[in-house]
């Protein structure tokens, strides 16, 4: 299996109004997918913001949980937290592992939405293998500004339950993506 590295993309996503925004980080988004990016083998968690002040956030959390009081407290936690970096945006996260890989990433957006050309997750789990690392990119707010999407090589297709209903936080959002392609079941080992 490739490399791959699940990224929190903090800016540019749109607001409720369809306004461009760098939104505010979330701190249970942190943690629960450093677990959930920890659980199903993924090399890294990349948290995507401009932002000085939300970028101090985010080493503060990492600090608590990896070498302050938390990482006595919650070891998985820690162990988990420790998958976690930073990056500005999904330019800079494709500089940084071209740079480390020598092969720019093959970056797959997701979205709540359906769109022209969205390709399938057994699709999807089979172009993992190789030594091109592979970014799942997953939005906040109200989800990937078009300036992310541009920066995304292929999106999957939406998770569709049978309602109408389709507001999935991007945790849940994150564990269903990350089972399906990831997940043993999915490889056939169950
Ligand atoms: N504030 C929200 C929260 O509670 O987490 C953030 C919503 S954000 C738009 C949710 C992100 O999760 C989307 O950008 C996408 O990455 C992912 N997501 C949500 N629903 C999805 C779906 N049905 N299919 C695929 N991805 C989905």
């Amino acid at each position: 299996l490739a490399d791959c590295y699940a990224a929190l993309v903090h800016w540019p996503v749109f607001n409720k109004n369809r306004s461009v925004i760098a939104s505010a980080l979330t701190t249970i988004d942190l943690h629960d997918l450093a677990r959930a990016a920890r659980t199903y083998g993924l090399a890294g968690f990349y948290v995507l913001t401009p932002l000085a002040d939300q970028k101090r956030l985010a080493v503060d959390m990492i600090a608590h949980w990896q070498s302050g009081p938390g990482s006595q407290y919650n070891t998985t936690r820690s162990d988990a937290v420790s998958l976690v970096r930073l990056a500005d945006d999904l330019v800079d996260l494709r500089r940084i592992l071209t740079e480390q890989y020598g092969l720019s990433p093959l970056v797959v957006g997701t979205s709540a939405q359906n769109g022209a050309g969205r390709i399938g997750y057994q699709d999807m789990a089979g172009r993992l293998a190789g030594d091109r690392p592979v970014v799942v990119a997953l939005g906040t707010s109200w989800g990937l500004a078009d300036d992310a999407e541009k920066q995304c090589d292929l999106m999957l297709a939406p998770i569709e339950g049978p309602t109408e209903y389709n507001h999935l936080s991007v945790r849940s959002a994150a564990a269903v993506i990350f089972d399906r392609l990831f997940g043993r079941t999915k490889r056939g080992a169950l």
